[in-house]
């Protein structure tokens, strides 16, 4: 089994935290760029060969500058040359100001089945100094509109951590969400990564970043609020109601095999990682030349084993020893520190499996660190 997720390397306009690769003048090569993507599929088809695809997963940029003809192109290709899982589930992820009526019904009518809305904050200031090209009336018109389309699998995308919020204003956004009665809330700390325009802002004075312990109150109100409505923390970042986890993401956090296409766009193949140029210009340079646009390394025993760590201990199903000593037999020094996070109630076995508590998974990261080899 396997997925595919598909880059689409364009936006509207820069968000001002973003570091994801995109590209905001793009009309002259926007055809071009889609009929390459096309061809990289074609290009990569062995790998995937004997491989059912359960998901096809559309990010970005911002998949929902697309048309429905240049959508349904992805799907009819992997469908032409993949076999593909007859309750197959396909993602968009898309922006609200991209959502209408006739929209929706024309992704329904390609297949979509979920709606992933970058929806980001309830907050007209917040969402004007993040340079959102949507407002908050139109996020939630947006998901009343897909609501009435039919669609039942809807995720929407929240950041905490802002400068200026407080836990008033964090649980306001919550309840709003949580009203909206979606099956699924993706909820990210706001990062400050370099190169972003976030970043200069902050390097001038201009915003005042939010402190760690804000941040970590933030999280502990997320977390009691969304239990609370009924969802369930599946992954540190991922609340969802039951049968409503995302089967593509859930995919990367089991280790399962996926293949990204398009610039910038990250592979796995249970033994290697690959990952596509992150230039538009480029990607379709070396295309055009026969030469595949990406880089590829195989993953020592130690790679897997950290990372087996870094993400099992992110999720609700943990991390398994079994899996874990089939890839370097586990030391006294490891189980000692296994048994010290017990007793500090951060973490729990389950079926061989340590999973962390929602005490634990405020350090998640942290605690896979200190148990890497
Ligand atoms: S956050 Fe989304 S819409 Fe905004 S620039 Fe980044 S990829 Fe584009």
């Amino acid at each position: 089994m396997a997925g595919i997720y598909i880059h689409i390397p364009f936006c509207k306009q820069k968000c001002t935290y973003c570091d994801f690769h995109f590209s905001t003048s793009f009309d002259s090569y926007r055809i071009k760029m889609l009929d390459w993507m096309l061809h990289e599929l074609e290009l990569r088809k062995s790998e995937l060969k004997n491989e059912l695809i359960e998901t096809i997963y559309f990010g970005g940029g911002t998949p929902s500058l697309l048309t429905q003809e240049e959508i349904s192109s992805f799907i009819q290709k992997i469908r032409k040359i993949h076999s593909v899982c007859v309750n197959v589930e396909i993602t968009l992820e898309a922006n609200p100001d991209d959502i209408g009526e006739e929209s929706v019904s024309s992704w329904k009518k390609v297949g979509v089945n979920r709606l992933s809305i970058g929806l980001q904050s309830f907050d007209d200031e917040d969402l004007s100094w993040m340079n959102r090209a949507h407002n908050s009336a139109e996020s939630l018109k947006a998901v009343q509109i897909a609501q009435n389309a039919g669609i039942i699998n809807i995720s929407i995308d929240l950041i905490y951590g802002l400068p200026n919020m407080n836990a008033q204003r964090w649980e306001k956004q919550l309840e709003i969400a949580i009203q909206l009665n979606v099956s699924h809330i993706s909820a990210y700390c706001l990062t400050i990564e370099e190169k972003t325009v976030l970043y200069k802002l902050v390097q001038n004075k201009k915003i005042i970043p939010s402190e760690n312990e804000i941040q970590a109150i933030h999280f502990e109100i997320l977390q009691n609020k969304l239990k609370k409505a009924g969802f369930i923390q599946y992954e540190i970042s991922n609340f969802a109601k039951e049968n409503f986890y995302s089967k593509h993401n859930s995919s990367y956090w089991k280790g399962e095999k996926y293949q990204g296409i398009g610039p910038s766009a990250h592979s796995f193949d249970r033994k290697s990682r690959s990952w596509n140029i992150a230039n538009n210009h480029q990607y379709i340079s070396r295309l055009s030349e026969n030469i595949l646009p990406l880089d590829k390394e195989e993953l020592s025993s130690k790679d897997l084993f950290n990372e087996m760590l870094l993400i099992g201990l992110r999720t609700i199903w943990g991390v398994s020893f079994e899996k874990l000593a089939d890839i370097k037999p586990l030391t006294e020094n490891f189980t000692s520190k296994v048994n010290q996070l017990i007793l500090e109630e951060k973490a729990q076995i389950k079926n061989n499996c340590m999973i962390l508590n929602p005490k634990g998974m405020l350090f998640a990261d942290a605690i896979a660190q200190d148990l890497f080899i």
